[in-house]
């Protein structure tokens, strides 16, 4: 590629005519610098102007085209202050049509008498007449034929006419064949346009077909670089060697656990056996719904290892989460004489000293923890394998953290928000996915509703309910956001307080992310203890935490948050001999919320709740970008194009097999690099 070429495309978008440092500075807020930035902001639709309509046959509230001479000089009326009119006729074989503008006496001031326009706009009907409110309009050339007008995404203070002028200056800027990151043998074989007709053709298609051809290129040429990139993270992991765990035995294992595994955790299990005893280090995604078991398989893990003479460390999101996990195993463990050490950032100095001091020397075989485990300081003896429980709260670069705390242990991740198949195989494709499908035992599905305001004395008597039969309540409000109090969201302490004159003889607390971890675990352990009957909390108990004298969850302003976030929050219901409810407030807040609502209603399966809400949201929003660190498709349907996803699987694949490091292919690397950097990940 020549230079000359590179710096066009680099060129700052002010140095486009009529883009100022004003407007410069609005298109930062859309992330656009350079011309390069504006060549990837794709329109979000088009307007069809090729599809000429004759008068006579145009339909009321469409946008349409029309080809028409103007039959009357425009003719301005001033209706009143600031506000005047301008009207003309004009004309086909067919018919006649009136063009209106409000307040746009210039533009409709180049219209001349007898010269044919093409016009453009939604057609309206005033008496029997036919009108157009402010169409655009362009000069008809011989035989012109019309356009197809690109809409773009805008943000304030740039309009389509600024979109239009910078994506033809960057359009101007000539792509080289060779700047294309797909393989021509691929686009043959898919039958895709190369780069740079794809990019002309999405911003200036000359119809609709070229448009399809050109999102489906650039669709692919995503997918394909998440795919290649994800590939050779996996392929880098895989050349390491790592460590063989030779006794795999667990039966004393299983001995101290007080219930039968399910066939689906011993599957988990299994693989991880396996895992252990290859020469790779393990690097595996344990999917599972809410309550399928999967703290069993990380224990499993953390036996085995400790069985071949490792360490173990579980991190979990929250101090909560971690205490509870370190209350629940470290009994299992103490009876097999393997102990079990909890490190987290509100333990006292003292406490820290001792346990950072048994980690170090090799004492701690168990080190359960919270994202204290990868700071600096802590340091293993012998780390063998390591679990990250709750993955979608951690990043890859926090994972990789805490991998590095030993020499290439093997690595489990959990998670229970669990995706469609090919999703995860892509979206996880540096791991080894295992899939948790089968809950354990006499589990009851917890009841939910979704209720409006109307419900509310029902339900607070509902409450009342529970607790007499000696159930608890857990009650969530959505988090308080900064400049958000405006909002009038029920921050906890306001709402717990009013809690408490309806319900004044019922106990009750209050859970919040602005409190010291010490108090939360207090508040935490009050309540598992049965010592308080009602815990409002805002979303610090969305993940793992585990009271199975719980049985109702009420979730205020439920409509605000995602279907997975929700289905994680009934989780926290249900978990033991009690028959279980859920309501979610905020059925009353629309039609689109009671329909997102309602299916939660309709399914305690988590793999469809995943499903119903990748489709709402798509998959940027639903992984949270900065949490997982790995791109976000910006052009893909995660629902729709399945096959696509599959096709660029395969060709990664298949081209990594030929050519590992791409060597061969110097484009396609950088701009995987770039994407993977891009979101904040590290690629290596
Ligand atoms: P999650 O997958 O949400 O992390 P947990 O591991 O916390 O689920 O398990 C939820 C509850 O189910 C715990 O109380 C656990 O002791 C119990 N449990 C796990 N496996 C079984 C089983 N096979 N049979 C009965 N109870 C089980
Ligand atoms: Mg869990």
């Amino acid at each position: 590629m020549s230079c000359m070429i590179e710096k066009k495309l680099t060129n700052d978008v002010c140095f486009v005519k009529g883009i100022g440092p004003r407007k410069a500075k609005m298109l930062e807020k859309m992330n656009i610098h350079t011309l390069a930035d504006v060549l990837e902001t794709y329109p979000r639709d088009y307007e069809d102007r090729t599809h000429i309509t004759p008068i006579s046959e145009l339909i009321e509230g469409e946008k349409m085209a029309v080809r028409a001479v103007v039959a009357t000089q425009p003719n301005v009326r001033h209706i009143r202050k600031g506000m005047d009119i301008t009207k003309c006729t004009v004309y086909d074989d067919t018919g006649t049509l009136e063009i209106v503008y409000f307040n746009n006496k210039y533009t409709a001031a180049q219209l001349k008498r007898g010269t044919e326009y093409l016009f453009y706009g939604r057609v309206q009907i005033y008496g029997r007449q036919f009108s157009m409110l402010s169409p655009v309009h362009e000069k008809c050339e011989e035989n012109s034929k019309g356009r197809i007008v690109p809409v773009y995404p805008l943000t304030a203070g740039i309009s389509q006419q600024d979109f239009q002028r910078l994506s033809d200056a960057a359009l101007s800027c000539k792509i080289s064949e060779n700047a294309d990151p797909i393989p021509k043998n691929i686009l043959e074989k898919y039958d895709l346009p190369p780069l740079n007709r794809a990019i002309y053709q999405i911003h200036r298609p000359e119809n609709i077909h070229q448009v399809s051809k050109a999102r489906r290129r650039i669709m692919f040429e995503e997918l394909f670089l998440l795919c290649c990139g994800l590939n050779q993270m996996k392929q880098h992991r895989h050349h390491e060697q790592g460590l063989i765990f030779q006794n795999v035995n667990l039966d004393d294992f299983w001995k101290m656990i007080e219930f039968k595994p399910t066939n689906a955790q011993l599957r988990a299990v299994n693989d991880c056996v396996k895992d252990v005893q290859s020469s790779k280090p393990m690097n595996r995604l344990i999917q599972g719904d809410v309550g399928s078991g999967k703290t069993l398989v990380a224990a499993a893990l953390c036996m085995l290892a400790v069985k071949n003479g490792y360490q173990a460390a579980v991190m979990a999101p929250t101090e909560i989460l971690a205490n509870q996990h370190e209350q629940s195993l470290s009994p299992i463990f103490a009876k097999l004489g393997i102990e079990t050490v909890l490190l987290t950032g509100s333990m006292g100095v003292k406490a820290k000293r001792e346990a950072l001091e048994k980690i170090e020397q090799g004492y701690a075989k168990v080190v359960i923890g919270t994202h204290a485990l990868i700071q600096k300081g802590v340091n293993f003896a012998k780390l063998g394998a390591v679990v990250a429980d709750e993955q979608h709260r951690f990043g890859v670069n926090q994972r990789a953290m805490l991998r590095e705390k030993g020499e290439h242990p093997h690595t489990l991740v959990m998670s229970a928000t669990p995706i469609p198949r090919t999703l995860a195989l892509i979206m996880y494709g540096d791991l080894d996915v295992s899939i948790i499908d089968e809950l354990p035992p006499n589990r009851t599905p917890v009841e939910t509703y979704a209720v409006g305001e109307k419900m509310r004395k029902r339900i607070i008597a509902f409450m009342e309910k529970q607790i007499e039969d000696g159930g608890q309540v857990y009650v969530v409000c959505p988090l308080i956001e900064e400049g958000e109090s405006d909002l009038e969201l029920k921050s906890a302490e306001e709402y717990a307080q009013k809690l408490a004159k309806v319900l004044p003889h019922r106990r009750i607390g209050v859970l919040h992310g602005r409190m010291k971890p010490s108090e939360k675990d207090s508040v935490m352990q009050m309540f598992a203890s049965g010592k308080m009957d009602i815990l409002v909390a805002t979303t610090v108990i969305e993940v793992g935490v585990n009271v199975p004298n719980a049985s109702l969850m009420v979730v205020e302003d439920a409509n605000r948050f995602g279907l997975s976030q929700l289905h994680q929050l009934r989780g926290r219901v249900g978990r033991g001999k009690r028959k279980s409810y859920c309501i979610f407030f905020g059925a009353d807040k629309g039609m689109v919320a009671r329909q997102r609502l309602g299916v939660l209603t309709q399914t305690n399966d988590g793999f469809e709740v995943a499903r119903a809400d990748l489709a709402q949201r798509g998959p940027g929003d639903f992984f949270g970008n900065r949490q997982h660190g790995l791109p976000t498709l910006k052009n893909v349907d995660v629902i729709a194009d399945i096959q696509a996803m599959e096709q660029a699987r395969y060709e990664a694949e298949t081209l990594l097999e030929s050519d590992p490091e791409l060597e061969h292919y110097p484009v396609l690397k950088k701009r995987i690099e770039r994407m993977f950097n891009a979101a904040g990940g590290t690629f290596n």
